[in-house]
């Protein structure tokens, strides 16, 4: 039996019922299988089994006072899965969802997220089963304050550094920064996605969802294509999928889809900039529905489906496809369809939104197949450009974090297509980021012994 198999089969083992992580752990392993004959001193030193178990898993208990004065627990999570090649770095999600497998796998596919992105951070999240929807400003305070009474003592800005993800926006970053900076009595970038007025960096709101869309770009050059005039589908409503948006409007493609977990949109006509901006003051003002935007806009609304499944249930054809809502969103069925109309081009903007029968779909029908780990790492790589300027302690231009970023996506992008070129897995994204990520945590692991 080979390392890799030995590895995942004890994953399995000692870990029963953790089928997000089991997945993830899985697909990475896998695609490394080239490494384990190149470097027999990876194997030597442990390192496909030491890289699989978090530096460590912290869980708590968070209490907090409801409108209504009742008393509310819910579960905290932070793992720290590695810091070989710089501090823990990697979001907080707020999602009733949340459990221990789920935050392990974003934990684990973050590792090699942030190797990608070529900045010195380690691969870490957190999270908590808190559903913010329907509660009020305050009572999200209150929860945010509770959970950061537990997560301050963990983190630190050469530590630990969370940002945000499912639910955690600008007003939760805000109070939990304001929390921490009370109760440590200090000012440093210890969370990144922070207004700017107190330390946050332009773009970074934009930047996972730019970033998507220069990933899908880089690829789509490859055959010598690009945005212009071709019909994309993105789900979601939340922070990626907004920029998302926003971004391909500006490359002159045109999305026709929109979702969050009640409804899907799908709008022929194009969702432009003016009605962007609409989704935008929907869900991150009003903290609107979806729904409510075929109130206000011609199009068809779609209650309880997500967008892959009206996709293929209408027959609708896209050209490019951006999931930008949550993990395995997009199964086998919907894959097959989402070919079978056509699409040319799969960027995740979400972490892990296509099921394993997705991406084997995708694979062999020769479909430009972006992974997360790769397609989204605009996100984290431009937290990353926050905590430098944090330490320097001055703020760059609109323009200048900007271009930084399309460099990043497109030196990602390469990273990819050299890596799984050298390992003879040509175009194969997949394997380029899982492999190009690995190489670099992996030689630093090393360098330190076993520790
Ligand atoms: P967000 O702002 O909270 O938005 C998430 C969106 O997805 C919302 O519209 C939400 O609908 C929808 N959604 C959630 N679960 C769903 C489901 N089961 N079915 C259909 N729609 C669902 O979060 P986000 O920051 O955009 O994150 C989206 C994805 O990108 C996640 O996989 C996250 O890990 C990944 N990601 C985010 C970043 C970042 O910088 N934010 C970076 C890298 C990767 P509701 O409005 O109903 O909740």
């Amino acid at each position: 039996m080979s390392i890799i198999s030995q590895a995942i089969d004890k994953v399995k083992r000692i870990d029963p019922g953790q089928k997000e992580f089991h997945q993830a752990v899985t697909e990475v392993l896998e695609t490394l299988e080239p490494t384990v004959k190149r470097h027999p001193e990876f194997v030597k030193a442990g390192i496909y089994e030491r890289i699989i178990e978090p530096d460590r898993t912290l869980m708590f208990r968070v209490p907090w006072v409801d409108d209504k004065g009742s008393v509310q627990v819910n579960r905290g999570f932070r793992i720290q899965f590695n810091n070989a090649i710089g501090p823990y770095k990697g979001g907080l999600r707020f999602h009733p969802s949340v459990n221990l497998s789920i935050i392990k796998f974003l934990g684990f596919e973050q590792i090699f997220k942030n190797s990608l992105t070529t900045l010195p951070m380690g691969g870490a999240k957190g999270g908590s089963d808190f559903d913010p929807k329907g509660k009020s400003d305050g009572e999200v305070m209150r929860f945010c304050q509770a959970f950061m009474r537990e997560l301050f003592r963990h983190i630190g800005p050469e530590v630990d550094v969370p940002a945000g993800d499912i639910g955690v926006g600008g007003r939760e970053i805000g109070y939990m920064f304001g929390y921490y900076k009370k109760i440590r009595n200090e000012h440093t970038g210890v969370l990144t996605g922070k207004g700017l007025e107190y330390g946050g960096s332009l773009i970074r709101p934009e930047a996972t969802g730019y970033g998507a869309v220069y990933f899908a770009a880089e690829m789509l050059a490859t055959r010598v294509l690009d945005f212009k005039n071709k019909t994309v589908a993105v789900s979601g409503s939340g922070n990626v999928a907004q920029y998302a948006i926003e971004k391909v409007n500006q490359m002159g493609g045109k999305v026709i889809t929109v979702c969050d977990s009640n409804a899907t949109i799908i709008d022929e006509k194009g969702i432009g900039p003016e009605k962007c901006c609409y989704i935008m003051d929907l869900k991150n003002v009003k903290r609107g529905r979806i729904s409510e935007y075929a109130d206000k806009y011609k199009s068809s609304c779609f209650e309880g489906k997500n967008v892959w499944d009206v996709i293929r249930e209408q027959g609708i054809k896209v050209d490019i496809a951006l999931p930008c809502a949550t993990q395995n969103e997009i199964d086998g069925a919907n894959a097959q369809a989402l070919v079978k109309n056509g699409c040319i081009c799969v960027a995740e903007g979400a972490n892990m939104p296509s099921s394993p029968e997705a991406v084997k779909i995708f694979q062999d029908n020769n479909v430009l197949f972006g992974p997360g780990k790769a397609a989204n790492a605009g996100g984290v790589a431009t937290s990353g450009l926050e905590m430098s300027q944090n330490s320097m302690k001055l703020s760059w231009t609109r323009e200048e974090v900007d271009s930084r970023l399309l460099l990043i996506m497109k030196s990602i992008h390469k990273s990819c297509v050299d890596a799984a070129t050298v390992y003879g897995k040509k175009d194969d994204y997949v394997t380029g980021a899982n492999i190009a990520g690995f190489l670099k945590v992996a030689k630093a692991m090393l360098a330190y012994g076993i520790v």
